[in-house]
């Protein structure tokens, strides 16, 4: 059984881990999944996909996994939480309670010893090879619930974390019925191949390349492009530097679109009390990790 304790130390020394056949098999079998859906092109698989993938990785990952369940930087309801968190499982990233706790680990020990994923310790050790060597940890949800107590709490994020694949199949499945295999490979494969290199540039690219506005005390950037791929999490040195804002891009021309559904949401009165830094240094008030 892994811990996040684990974690740690396999990033001390990122070539000692041993290769994760699961994950590893997973990885690759979703790129050559990609790669076939690009013979089978027609625009209604690719806007399927798109939207599904906007989807996963602006409301799933974005204001669900990171910007509420990891640094709770609004108020939700619980159902429109339990909501987002199975949009998360679409990008076959993990079950929430890995995520958070991995993601926490991430900032508190950020490009120093003991951060899962730090391009110091090589460029594709950040990407994704963190994840093909060393223990799966996905499903120890015991282990992991110490850096996220507060989702261990609640029995639907500890059983979407064990079964963090099962919306994922089924979707496939829908898609499968409504659409042939084709639309599998579209909405299933490439979509989440290309979702899942998007997250991973985070890790990567956004502590290599780009500005820093904020001495975040770490190698964190603003990069624009992974912002695009992202829907806004590339904004990453002014999350760094303010965890709980909300709101990631903060100039007028650093475009955030998951921070601008946000604030729609709390328009109509879904969420509130959206946390936000601002450019010139405004630090909201910290409530969680
Ligand atoms: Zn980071
Ligand atoms: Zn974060």
């Amino acid at each position: 059984m892994g811990t996040v304790s684990e974690i740690q130390s396999t990033s001390s020394h990122p070539t000692s881990g041993k290769l994760n056949w699961l994950t590893a098999s997973v990885f690759a079998l979703f790129h050559i999944g990609a790669v076939a859906a690009l013979f089978n092109f027609t625009w209604t698989r690719f806007w399927v996909a798109f939207a599904i993938y906007w989807f996963a990785i602006s409301w799933g990952i974005g204001m669900g996994y990171h910007r509420l369940l990891t640094h709770r930087g609004y108020k939700s309801p619980l159902w429109f939480e339990r909501f987002l968190a199975i949009c998360g499982s679409l990008s076959l990233e993990g079950g929430p309670i890995f995520w958070v706790a991995t993601h926490r680990v991430h900032h508190q020990k950020s490009d120093q010893p003991g951060d899962p994923h730090s391009p110091r310790d090589g460029a594709w050790w950040a990407h994704l090879l963190w994840m093909v060597t060393g223990e799966a940890k996905h499903s120890d949800t015991k282990g992991l619930a110490k850096y996220a107590p507060d989702l261990a709490r609640d029995p639907f994020m500890v059983w979407l974390n064990n079964w963090h694949w099962l919306p994922l199949t089924t979707l496939g499945l829908i898609l499968l019925a409504f659409g042939g295999w084709q639309m599998v490979l579209w909405g299933v494969f490439l979509r989440v191949t290309i979702g899942l290199h998007a997250t991973w540039l985070v890790n990567s690219a956004t502590h290599m390349w780009g500005s820093q506005r904020f001495e975040a005390g770490d190698d964190s950037r603003n990069n624009w492009w992974v912002a695009l791929l992202t829907f806004g999490e590339g904004w990453h040195n002014n999350h760094h530097a303010h965890p709980v804002s909300a709101r990631h891009g903060l100039a007028w021309y650093e475009l955030d679109v998951t921070y601008l559904q946000l604030k729609a949401l709390e328009k109509i009165g879904v969420i509130s009390k959206v946390q936000e830094a601002t450019v010139d240094g405004y630090i909201p008030v910290r409530k969680a990790a």
